[in-house]
């Protein structure tokens, strides 16, 4: 679908990209953590043609259609609501009717029904990034370029739209490369999860991404991951005691929520041997 091979890019003298590599089958969708400056709208940027790389090749086929929903709405402020989805058509040459048909079956999707006649400047930030996602929709990509789209909305509103936007690109086998900040789109929609740090891409283990969101536990000044953790009815030389809230079933795994004596929450994953009756304790362990 689309390949970025060895691609670098710096301003102002200062390396933003390095060497990246990343390359997206037909209906493929990958994350891209990173620390805020650490160059992922750059690469969606470059992705999506908008900036020139520095060195190193994107291959795309000529037919394969990108769309890019950026992290601050980009509407055309002398267009309504209405024309501003359906301008993609009306480059494609698709007639009036028609393309305002489409754009209203985008309007109601986005929740926008109503103010199909307002311009951007009479939306709230929210609801501009909404038209946006509408956009990008109509024109029918095979390739979804999105960055934090959904960091303007409120929890409910932004869990809707994640359901609507990876429905469609399910349905429609729509490739996508997708930056945020949340752990939830992370573990639910990806195929594979990267981290941008330092100018260089690397794919992420599970374990990897459950650190990344979680800075793991502290005990007399050092740190161990969760992921080397282990919940226990018996104690160690290592092990903090820890207080049985309840159990979750989250992306196909049952969890412990526990309390560790700090007030701090965690989730662990179930495991047969424990018995929640019976004192809990977390073993630390490094590596
Ligand atoms: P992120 O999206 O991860 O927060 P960006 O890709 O926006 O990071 O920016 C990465 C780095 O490149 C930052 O240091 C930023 O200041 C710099 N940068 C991005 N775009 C430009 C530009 N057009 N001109 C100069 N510096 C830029
Ligand atoms: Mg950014």
């Amino acid at each position: 679908m689309i390949e970025l091979q060895n691609v670098s890019k710096s301003f102002e003298g200062k390396n933003v990209l390095t060497c990246v590599n990343l390359s997206l089958k037909q209906g493929e969708v990958v994350t891209i953590l990173g620390k805020s400056g650490s160059g992922k709208s750059t690469l969606l940027q470059l992705a999506a043609a908008m900036e020139p790389v520095d060195e190193g090749e994107i291959l795309k086929d000529p037919q394969t259609m990108c769309a890019y929903i950026t992290q601050k709405p980009l509407l055309f402020s002398h267009m309504t609501v209405l024309q501003n989805i359906a301008f993609p058509l009306k480059c494609q040459g698709v007639g009036k009717n028609e393309r305002y048909e489409i754009a209203k079956v985008w309007l109601e999707k986005v929740e926008l029904s109503g103010l199909e006649n307002r311009f951007p400047y009479e939306l709230s930030g929210g609801q501009q990034q909404r038209v946006s996602i509408a956009r990008a929709f109509v024109y029918q990509p095979d390739v979804l370029l999105m960055d934090e789209p959904f960091a303007n909305l409120d929890v409910k509103l932004s869990r809707q739209l994640q359901h609507l936007i990876f429905n469609e690109m399910k349905q429609r086998n729509v490739a996508g490369i997708f930056v945020t900040h949340n752990y939830e789109e992370t573990k639910m929609y990806a195929d594979q999860t990267f981290l941008l740090q330092e100018g260089k891409l690397t794919t992420m283990s599970e374990e990897e991404v459950e650190l990344y969101f979680n800075e793991g536990i502290e005990k007399d000044g050092q740190l161990y991951s969760i992921s080397n953790c282990l919940l226990s009815n018996s104690s160690s030389d290592t092990s903090i005691p820890v207080l049985f809230e309840k159990e979750v079933h989250l992306y196909g795994v049952n969890f412990f929520v526990v309390t560790l004596p700090n007030g701090q929450t965690q989730f662990m994953k179930k495991t047969k041997e424990i018995n929640i009756k019976e004192p809990l304790h977390l073993i630390l362990k490094e590596g």
